[in-house]
């Protein structure tokens, strides 16, 4: 079942890998594709040696429906997300700048096109709490406050997307955003706020952008 969506995930996954994102096998893709079915990336597997069937299809109690292998540890967290926010698609990612930025700013603001377009909101900082149990769920849920992305302090980032095209363009443009951020706090720079109805303007001329 789901043989294109396996394939979608697995191509994203290995572009989440290309953009350095991640690295061996380190965060996760996945993607709700039922009422309370999802398919999510397997546990410890290296992006580059999976094939679509060893993504997992898991169920709301994390039960394995379909696959022979154990599916990300980060599932019950990742299902409670699902459970909590109106998102198809879900990336998780140890990208290096946008995790930096959690030490720096509890919120990355609305200072760049590609985080307004792209995330849609200011990416709130969620403070740190264990990988791979449901409390990493709860906070990401609890830190979104509408925006497509959620840095775990001490940990990583999760973007969320209708699709995964969405949630990859937010992972990509947020560590981009994040390095600007980063390099201009660096240089000793004041980073400005913006007006709100030129903010709002930058984000109405994304929804037309694209073939
Ligand atoms: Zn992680």
């Amino acid at each position: 079942m789901f043989e294109r969506e396996k394939r979608q995930v697995l191509d994203t996954a290995l572009e989440i890998k290309r953009c350095g994102l991640v690295s061996l096998s380190g965060g996760n893709v996945s993607l709700r594709v039922g009422e309370g079915q999802y398919l999510v990336t397997p546990s410890g597997m290296i992006y580059e040696e999976m094939v679509p069937d060893d993504v997992c299809l898991i169920d709301d109690d994390c039960r394995v429906i379909e696959g022979e292998r154990k599916p990300s540890s980060d599932a019950s967290a990742l299902v409670y997300m699902f459970q909590h926010l109106p998102v198809n698609a879900i990336i998780h990612t140890h990208q290096p700048w946008a995790t930096a930025c959690g030490f720096l700013t509890d919120e990355l603001p609305d200072f760049l096109v590609t985080i307004m377009d792209a995330c849609k909101n200011p990416v709130k900082v969620a403070p740190f709490t264990p990988s791979s149990a449901i409390g990493m769920g709860e906070l990401a849920v609890e830190y979104t406050d509408d925006s497509l992305a959620v840095i775990l302090k001490h940990h990583g980032v999760v973007t969320y997307g209708k699709d995964l095209e969405e949630a990859l363009f937010a992972a990509v443009y947020l560590e981009e955003s994040a390095k600007t951020f980063a390099i201009a706090k660096a240089m000793g720079a004041e980073i400005p706020a913006l007006d709100p109805e030129l903010i709002a303007k930058e984000k109405a001329g994304w929804e037309t952008y694209g073939q």
